[in-house]
């Protein structure tokens, strides 16, 4: 009989979490590598190097891939033969794995996971609790897959109850392009038939714990219902040109899995959860011999691509912009921002509209001035800040025609697509709205040469910063104009594909 120590459970899950807060699995690295070379949109393309480049840097530097480093999801195989030397709950020894991980000395990772959801939504300061599954499981060992799971992909998370007559694949196309690019892609589609309505949710999240590996299942042919499903999804998800941000091109998938399990006779549940850029997790076996080993890839499994200024991208002082110089942009042109850029997200914006609708002064002059949505990682060692990449924008619609109407804000920087009323106050307002690429942070965060807080600094990483930036790359993704290269992109390359016809909305 097996006996597991607490240290052992403690010190791997802190371990395991350390190392995919820097590591992309091998099999990422080389399907990205792979979309990469086949893409011929320039953008999506520069967009997939941001991504590769900026996942070399962080396994170099042992910094996270993504400002946002997850929420721990735990999938847990007890052995039934297993005992334990402890005093504490399985739980309670993951959760502080999990809080020793994410407070860890040489590589503080940022902690998202807020109490009370509907409440206060006080930020628990230690990304405690985590999601954990249990499965009591024949065997001598005790097993785990261990993810951090962005907010931005799984906020895309989508569940249906079909009837038992519907289409499984067309369900899945007409969710596809309203989940926008929030989710940073390209990444993987898990997807769960069957159950009950929690079971499908728990197969699509257990299903992004498998490798990349449809480029085998191609050369090898489907064998079950399951399988021809991940075949004709891949195909057909890929075929809508949405491409890697959204910005249009070949690959929107690296793969698809499908665990399906039996269901009711009138019930047909679905659930689809998308894995994104920052795709992280690990498995590991504990057998009582010690903590897992977790050994580090070879740096020679990424690829040597060159990114850096092309030329093609337009110079900006963010520092004497005017309107009008904004205004001359188009939608899908390259920027290069230099100068001073505030911060802002969710609660720093509602604590600003609840101040400009009691009539009260803002602490930041934005007349001219651009905010980027971001909530950077605490900075180590020399850095001005952590990883520091864009959240999803969709999140600020609700507040961009306030923004925008009185505060003399001239523009927007963030992740993926705007809503239709966003994009109607952007033109109203003769706006702009700049995406960066999601998945890229740690890059990004180098283009930051100082920062500083300048309001409401009880909010943590959601306080308002003031950034100064030198070439920072970004795309004009809603201009003056309301043309919107998420609307318009994706639908140039669903037509070059040339596999599902384009219907004009
Ligand atoms: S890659 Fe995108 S969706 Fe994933 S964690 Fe980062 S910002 Fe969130």
């Amino acid at each position: 009989m097996t006996q597991i120590r607490q240290d052992d459970v403690i010190q791997s899950i802190t371990d395991a979490l350390q190392y995919i807060s820097y590591y992309h699995p091998e099999d990422f690295i080389e399907s990205i590598h792979e979309a990469y070379n086949r893409e011929e949109n320039p953008a999506a393309k520069d967009a997939l190097a941001q991504i590769l480049v900026n996942s070399r840097m962080s396994a170099v530097g042992h910094r996270p891939l993504c400002q946002d480093t997850g929420i721990v999801t735990v999938f847990c195989r007890v052995g039934q033969n297993v005992t334990f030397d402890t005093e504490m709950a399985l739980t309670d020894m993951i959760n502080e794995g999990v809080r020793r991980a994410y407070k860890h000395p040489d590589n503080i990772l940022r902690a998202s996971v807020l109490a009370d959801p509907d409440g206060k939504r006080e930020n628990t300061k230690d990304n405690t609790p985590a999601v954990i599954h249990y499965d009591i499981v024949p065997g001598d060992t005790l097993s785990f897959q261990v993810a951090a799971k962005g907010g931005g992909s799984e906020a895309k998370s989508r569940f249906a109850m079909l009837n038992p007559s519907d289409s499984v694949v067309d369900w899945v196309l007409e969710q596809i392009p309203v989940m926008g690019a929030g989710w940073c892609p390209p990444g993987m589609l898990g997807i769960g038939i069957g159950g009950t309505a929690e079971k499908a949710m728990m197969l699509a999240k257990e299903s992004l714990m498998e490798p990349i590996d449809i480029h085998e299942l191609q050369a090898r042919g489907a064998q079950n219902r399951a399988e021809e499903l991940r075949l004709e999804i891949f195909e057909k998800v890929n075929a809508l040109g949405i491409g890697a941000q959204g910005l249009g091109g070949l690959t929107t998938v690296l793969d698809v899995k499908v665990y399906d399990y039996p269901t009711h006779a009138a019930n047909k549940p679905m659930a689809i959860i998308p894995n994104c850029a920052a795709t992280r997790h690990v498995d590991f076996e504990l057998d009582g011999s010690g903590p897992a080993h977790l050994e580090a890839p070879n740096l020679e499994v990424w690829p040597d691509i060159a990114w850096g200024n092309d030329g093609k991208s337009k110079q900006v002082n963010l520092d004497t912009i005017t309107p009008e110089e904004v205004q001359s942009w188009k939608s899908g042109d390259t920027l290069l921002l230099n100068g001073k850029i505030y911060t802002g997200r969710d609660a720093a914006h509602k604590r600003m509209a609840d101040m400009l609708a009691k009539g009260e002064k803002l602490p930041v002059d934005f007349t001219n001035k651009f905010i980027y949505y971001v909530g950077p990682v605490d900075p180590m060692g020399d850095e001005v800040v952590g990883p520091a990449g864009p959240t999803t924008a969709t999140r600020m619609d609700k507040f961009t025609g306030t923004m925008l109407r009185e505060t003399g804000l001239i523009g927007m920087v963030g992740k993926a697509e705007r809503g239709l009323e966003a994009i109607q106050d952007i033109k109203e307002n003769q706006a702009v709205y700049l995406m960066a690429v999601g998945g890229a942070a740690y890059l990004v965060s180098k283009a930051i040469r100082s920062s500083r807080v300048v309001a409401f600094e009880d909010l943590g990483m959601e306080a308002i910063y003031e950034f100064e930036v030198k070439d920072m790359p970004v795309t004009v993704a809603v201009d003056s104009d309301g043309v919107s290269v998420h609307h318009t992109a994706p639908k140039v390359w669903q037509a070059k594909i040339g596999k599902i016809p384009v219907t004009q909305a």
